[in-house]
């Protein structure tokens, strides 16, 4: 399904919906509806459940989304958390300078591809690629320019050279996609904190921040969670939350949100140990995604070359969203940067004894760190598809489906009387409806051909739908159909919990 597509399907099911859409909208901020808030609260079900239940060593906060204004200083996000920004004089669009010298490139590749595709028509099956662009003269001088822009570019981010950006802007003559002109502002830094004013204290002593990571809460609390839980290094805390970033450029629906939520695990270690549990973390965390039934093809590794000011060793887990491969996960040894940090700007010893070794020290620290959001987005791109029903009439004849693994799936059974005027039929369903809520997310319907009911709950991902008929009048017996494969069996009523909960319980992933 295409992104269009995917967009309205989330909103007209009820997943996900602009925010105050009533005043067109408030640019990158979303509001879950009723299916999307139960997907997304499954999703951070599971990942705590990973993280908190699963490990004796982990343990979880839930820290205030406003901190002393300190807190910022000491990670560094007051002086660098920067974007760097240019507007366009005439569009007034505003762009990311970085984001504009990549398209230059990818410019470039476009090119490249166009050439690889003609002389593959032409040469036919005999073609290589690989030959080809090692050989081609044109290929060769155009890999070289990408490759020297790219070099350019990152040289000029990792010194904050805002000049030099705009000098390459310039010179490669970029212009702006929406007005086609090349007037250009300066480059220069746009922090991506939003701030807000105390209401008891003037000026900028008052100025505080919305986090735009949930980590700091963590690292702050390291010394309290320690020693209230009595933990020895090494042990991890948990943390969801919102979080908040001024994007610039903020698309692809909520992909880049400017409010966004964040399921992050800081794990304390011993110096000297980063690189083995970073090893342990990329590796738990790509079976965590893996037993979700997410296609391989579309999860990989992807290493950071140019590391953040904090970290020593950094690995992104990407996805292949709708539009290309992008972070969806971040893992990084973060060393003691921050607690030392927070140590000198607090002036509070934030060391751990360790009893082994008889030392006091700064624990070191390997994080992990994905955006809720994007998983939910992850989710949904990788289960929703358009499919014919075989047997089926009509506008019933093809489905839009979400093939959610069960345990993450809004509504877990649907219970549908076969005909809604039928009193001794709803009667029933209705009285199976009340048992298996007790337990399960469930929905009752009864409106509508079962067709059309059907395809409702493929829309949303229902596992299962039990249908209640006149056999079961008879004997008390239903029909549960199953999502992917669409079989429908007869079970006993009372047969039909253990079913759906077999397949819906979160242990199925928490046990793999
Ligand atoms: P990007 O490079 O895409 O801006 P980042 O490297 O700044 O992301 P981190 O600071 O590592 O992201 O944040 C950790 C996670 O939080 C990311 O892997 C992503 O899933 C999520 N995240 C970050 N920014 C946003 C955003 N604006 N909207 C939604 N999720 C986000």
């Amino acid at each position: 399904m295409d992104f269009k597509n995917l967009i309205s399907h989330c909103k007209e099911y009820g997943f996900i919906f602009p925010s105050s859409e009533i005043y067109d909208g408030l640019s990158a901020v979303y509001d879950y509806g009723p299916y999307g808030v139960e997907l997304k609260n499954n999703i951070k079900n599971y990942w705590w459940k990973s993280m908190v239940q699963m490990h004796e060593n982990i343990v979880g906060i839930d820290a205030a989304i406003f901190m002393h204004p300190k807190t910022w200083k000491a990670s560094g996000h007051v002086d660098a958390f920067n974007d760097p920004l240019v507007d366009n004089k005439d569009s007034k669009k505003r762009y990311r300078a970085d984001q504009l010298i990549e398209g230059y490139a990818e410019k470039i590749e476009a090119k490249i591809i166009k050439d690889i595709e003609k002389a593959k028509a032409r040469f036919g099956d005999s073609f290589d690629e690989k030959q080809f662009r090692e050989t081609n003269d044109r290929v060769i001088e155009r890999q070289k320019e990408i490759d020297a822009v790219l070099a350019r570019l990152a040289a000029a981010m990792k010194d904050g050279n805002m000049e030099e950006l705009g000098a390459m802007i310039q010179e490669y003559e970029i212009v702006c996609p929406e007005s086609g002109s090349r007037n250009w502002t300066e480059v220069r830094q746009f922090n991506l904190m939003f701030n807000t004013q105390l209401g008891n204290i003037a000026g900028e002593e008052g100025k505080l921040y919305l986090r735009p990571e949930t980590a700091q809460g963590i690292f702050v609390n390291f010394l309290n969670v320690q020693k209230s839980t009595r933990q020895k290094i090494p042990f991890g805390i948990a943390q969801i939350g919102k979080a908040f970033r001024n994007e610039i450029v903020a698309r692809q629906f909520i992909f880049r949100m400017r409010e966004f939520e964040q399921m992050e695990m800081q794990f304390f270690i011993r110096p000297g140990s980063e690189m083995e549990w970073y090893d342990y973390w990329k590796q738990t965390r790509l079976r965590w995604h893996s037993a979700l039934g997410t296609d391989p093809a579309k999860l990989r590794f992807h290493d950071h070359v140019n590391l953040a000011h904090y970290a020593n060793a950094a690995v992104d887990i990407e996805f292949e969203f709708p539009f290309g491969f992008r972070e969806l996960e971040g893992i990084h040894s973060r060393t003691d940067f921050d607690l030392g940090q927070h140590q000198m700007l607090s002036g509070k010893k934030l060391q751990y004894f360790d009893p082994e070794l008889n030392e006091s020290y700064v624990p070191y620290v390997v994080e992990t760190s994905i955006g809720c959001d994007r998983m939910f987005l992850a989710m949904i791109s990788d289960s929703i598809r358009e499919e014919n029903v075989p047997d089926a009439e009509g506008q019933d004849s093809v489905r839009t489906v979400m093939k959610l693994h069960p345990a993450l799936a809004p509504v877990k059974v649907a219970v549908l009387p076969l005909l809604k005027n039928k009193e001794e039929l709803t009667k029933v369903a209705t009285d199976v409806y009340d048992k298996l809520k007790v337990s399960f997310n469930c929905q009752y319907d009864e409106k509508d051909a079962i067709g059309r009911r059907y395809r409702r709950q493929d829309a949303i991902g229902t596992p299962y739908c039990v249908t209640v008929d006149f056999e079961t009048l008879e004997n008390d017996t239903v029909t549960i159909r199953d999502r992917d494969t669409l079989v429908q069996q007869r079970i006993k009523i009372s047969e039909i919990s253990d079913v759906v909960s077999k397949s819906v319980a979160m242990d199925n992933l928490l046990s793999r």
